[in-house]
C-alpha cells in the first residue's frame, strides 16, 4: 500500500524517539493527537439545494501552549491528512520556539466549484460547528490553502455571534482592518526567502544568479518567488494548478501576480500570454527541473519513491508541508541534496501569527519592519539550531529538525506530568 503522509510524519517521529532514545510513553503520547474533530456542514447552495460537506479539527498537542494552525479547503482533504499537517504543527511551533501547540483544520470542498456566497457560509457553518473546541487560549486557526484573511474575517464573525463580543483574538492571518498584522499574508514566502538565502550562504553560494523552480504560486510560492527575484535569484520555472510556465533568463514574478490576482478566482497560468515563456501541461515536470534550488510550495507527498531519482536541484526548501514522502526523503539524501524541511522552511507563517495574536493581546500594532526584523531574527536563530546540530550528528536538517522539536515537545510533557 502506498505510504501515506501521516505515515510519513509517524515514522519520522519513530526514528527520531530512537536516535534520542525517548520514554516509549512520552512518544506514544507525540504519536497521537489529543483530540480530533470530524463535522457536518449543510449550506443551501446558490440553486436554493442544500449541500452537505465534511470538516475536520485536529488538536495535536497543546503541552506548549494553545493548539495553533491552518484551516485548508481542498477535495481531497480527510482526517489522516489534517492529522499529518496538525502533528507537523506541534512540531514547527517547537522548532521557532513560539509558545504554541499544534492543530490544523480542513473541509473537503472544491472552492474552484463554489461561489464566493457559498464558501461564506461553508466557512461560517464550520466555525460554529468546531467552536466548542476553538479559542484564544484554546486553539487559534489560521490561513492555509485556498482560504485568505477574507476567510479569516468570516471565520472571525461567525464566533463573535456566538460569543456575543467581537472576538479579533479567535483567528489570525486576520484583514488588517480586523487586527491584522502587518507582514501576515506575505510571512511564510519571506521565511522560506530567508531559509533560501541563509543555506546558499553556508554552502557558500551566491544569491545573484541561483536558478530557482517553484512548484505552486499561491500565497507561499508566488510570495516566496517574488522576494528572491527581488535578491537576484533567476525563477526559470513556476506552476499552479494547470501546468508549468518555463523561461531560462527569468520569469517577472510581479507581472505574473498581478495576472493571477486580476480576477475574483486565482486566474491560472494556462491563460497567460507571455512571448518568451514557454507552458508545459504536465505540471509534475516541475519537479525535475535543473535548477539550484527547487522549492515546492503546493501540496504533500509530491515527491516519492517514484520520482526522487530525477530531481536535480542542489537544494529543496520545502515550502509546503510534507511534499517528500520519507522514503523519497532517503533517496534525495542520497543524492547529496541539501533540503531545509517544512518544519522550519514555512514557519515564517506561525511566526507572525504569533505576533499577531500579541499585538491584538496588547491592542499595540507595529510598524512592518520591525515584524519583518523579529521574524528575520527567529527565523535564523532556528536555522542555525537546526544546521549547527545536522552538522554536529552528521543527520539531515530534517531528522536535527525533528529532533529539535520532538525533544521540546517531550520536555514539556515531562515538566507537566501526566494528568490526573
Ligand atoms: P494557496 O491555496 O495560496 O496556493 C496553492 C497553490 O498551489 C496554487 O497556486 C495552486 O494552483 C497550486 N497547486 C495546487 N495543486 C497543485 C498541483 N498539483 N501542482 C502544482 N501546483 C498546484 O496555498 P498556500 O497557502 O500557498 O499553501 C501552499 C503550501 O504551503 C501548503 O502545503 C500549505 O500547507 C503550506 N503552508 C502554508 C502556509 C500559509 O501561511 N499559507 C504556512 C505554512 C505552510
Amino acid at each position: 500500500m502506498a505510504q501515506t503522509f501521516y505515515d510519513s510524519v509517524l515514522e519520522q517521529i519513530d526514528s527520531t524517539v530512537e536516535r534520542i532514545c525517548l520514554d516509549p510513553g512520552i512518544a506514544k503520547i507525540i504519536k497521537t493527537p489529543e483530540r480530533e474533530l470530524t463535522v457536518q456542514i449543510p449550506i443551501v447552495n446558490d440553486e436554493g439545494e442544500i449541500d452537505v460537506f465534511r470538516g475536520f479539527r485536529v488538536q495535536h498537542s497543546s503541552a506548549r501552549g494553545p493548539c495553533k494552525g491552518g484551516i485548508r479547503y481542498h477535495p481531497d482533504t480527510d482526517i489522516e491528512e489534517v492529522k499529518a499537517l496538525a502533528t507537523l504543527m506541534s512540531l514547527k511551533c517547537a522548532v521557532a520556539n513560539v509558545p504554541y501547540g499544534g492543530a490544523k483544520g480542513g473541509i473537503a470542498c472544491d472552492p474552484r466549484e463554489l461561489s464566493r456566497c457559498e464558501v461564506q457560509k461553508i466557512t461560517k457553518r464550520y466555525a460554529a460547528m468546531i467552536l466548542p473546541i476553538i479559542g484564544p487560549k484554546k486553539d487559534i486557526p489560521a490561513p492555509d490553502v485556498n482560504t485568505n484573511p477574507e476567510t479569516m474575517g468570516w471565520f472571525m464573525d461567525a464566533a463573535s455571534m456566538y460569543e456575543g463580543n467581537t472576538m479579533l483574538d479567535i483567528v489570525t492571518g486576520k484583514p488588517l482592518e480586523l487586527g491584522g498584522s502587518l507582514g501576515r499574508k506575505e510571512a511564510t514566502g519571506r521565511g522560506v526567502m530567508l531559509n533560501t538565502l541563509e543555506i546558499l550562504k553556508h554552502l557558500d553560494r551566491d544569491v545573484k544568479g541561483t536558478t530557482v523552480a517553484v512548484q505552486g504560486f499561491g500565497n507561499v510560492g508566488s510570495i516566496a518567488a517574488h522576494l528572491l527575484a527581488e535578491k537576484g535569484a533567476r525563477i526559470v520555472a513556476l506552476s499552479d494548478v494547470s501546468g508549468v510556465l518555463h523561461d531560462p533568463d527569468g520569469l517577472d514574478v510581479s507581472k505574473l501576480m498581478d495576472f493571477v490576482h486580476s480576477s475574483e478566482r486565482p486566474r491560472l497560468f494556462s491563460e497567460y500570454e507571455c512571448p518568451n515563456c514557454v507552458f508545459e501541461k504536465d505540471g509534475k515536470n516541475i519537479l525535475y527541473s535543473d535548477v539550484d534550488v527547487l522549492i515546492p510550495a503546493a501540496l504533500e507527498n509530491q515527491i516519492t519513491i517514484d520520482n526522487a531519482d530525477r530531481v536535480r536541484a542542489n537544494v529543496v526548501v520545502e515550502g509546503a508541508n510534507g511534499p517528500i514522502t520519507r522514503k523519497a526523503d532517503a533517496v534525495v539524501n542520497e543524492k547529496g541534496i541539501h533540503v531545509i524541511p517544512d518544519i522550519l522552511a514555512n514557519s515564517g507563517g506561525v511566526i507572525v501569527s504569533y505576533f499577531e495574536w500579541v499585538q491584538g493581546i496588547q491592542s499595540f500594532f507595529w510598524d512592518e519592519d520591525e515584524v519583518n526584523r523579529h521574524l528575520k531574527r527567529i527565523m535564523l536563530r532556528s536555522f542555525s539550531e537546526v544546521w549547527d546540530l545536522s552538522r554536529k550528528e552528521n543527520i539531515s536538517m530534517r531528522d536535527s529538525a525533528f529532533m529539535n522539536g520532538v525533544s521540546k515537545i517531550a520536555r514539556a510533557l515531562e515538566l507537566r506530568g501526566i494528568f490526573p
